[in-house]
């Protein structure tokens, strides 16, 4: 699997890593990239996968386009740093098999609901043009993670006003799904990721600085710890319980979901 993180235009950008896998670690200048079905856009490297990487693996493996665009490094955490975390969404990235990662370099803590960001996220959603963006709780432990699901939902919508000018087609994302992280948020929807679930925690185990480790000097934070992973799973059977699912991923929604059969439903 190559993951070749759009059109070069500035090599001193760029690096390689041992496989020779292009690594874009700046938001790319370019105005338009590969149409994805989905992208997910999220205050932290790690949220996507801690909250959505099941979901992210099964549109994967149905043949789906899917990218990530992380709001800031996740400077300001506990446990390791800006370039680290970098690394690590990089290793994560490959694991669960997408298209393209960018990081708009927003301050983490510190960005605000302003237009330069929502102009980066807009330009974001216009480059990729997803039909579907998911995005962080709309309420979390963290405050970013609220902060970043308004901030990102507001820039959906205004991607689609043409007055707002990018240099880019207008482009809205048919839905926005917000995902459920560290607090419980009662689901509109789940997603079923029995299959994919041990695929899943490879990917977040990338995370080497965020989650469990015996030997290392850092603090302890809410995620650190090896009951981390037991939490997660126990939400997980949680969210599928009602649905019949063993495992599942909860979502919520802004806009009413509709079918047009009931039997879309079963
Ligand atoms: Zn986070």
């Amino acid at each position: 699997m190559r993951l070749l993180l759009g059109k070069c235009v500035d090599q001193s950008r760029l690096t390689f890593d041992e496989n020779d896998f292009m690594i874009r670690r700046t938001f790319a200048p370019e105005t338009r990239g590969m149409k994805l079905d989905i992208l997910a856009i999220a205050a932290h490297p790690d949220d996507v996968e801690i909250s959505a990487g099941g979901t992210i693996i099964r549109a994967v493996n149905e043949g789906k386009k899917v990218g990530i665009v992380d709001l800031t490094k996740g400077e300001m955490g506990s446990r390791g740093n800006g370039e680290l975390r970098l690394q690590e969404a990089e290793h994560a990235s490959k694991i669960l098999g997408i298209e393209v990662r960018e990081n708009l370099h927003l301050a983490d803590c510190f960005f605000t609901h302003n237009e330069e960001s929502l102009r980066a996220i807009i330009a974001a959603v216009r480059k990729y043009q997803p039909d579907i963006v998911l995005t962080n709780a709309p309420s979390d432990r963290h405050p970013d993670h609220g902060r970043a699901s308004k901030l990102i939902r507001d820039a959906c919508f205004y991607s689609g006003l043409r007055r707002i000018e990018t240099n880019q087609e207008q482009w809205r994302p048919k839905a926005v799904y917000m995902f459920n992280q560290d607090y419980y948020n009662a689901p509109d929807f789940v997603v079923d990721v029995t299959d994919v679930w041990e695929q899943k925690i490879q990917a977040l185990k990338a995370y080497k600085s965020q989650f469990f480790n015996p030997t290392s000097p850092e603090p302890a934070t809410p995620i650190s710890g090896s009951e981390f992973f037991d939490f997660l799973k126990s939400r997980c059977m949680d969210f599928g319980r009602p649905a019949g699912f063993l495992m599942a991923e909860g979502f919520l929604v802004d806009r009413t979901p509709g079918v047009r059969s009931l039997f879309d439903l079963i």
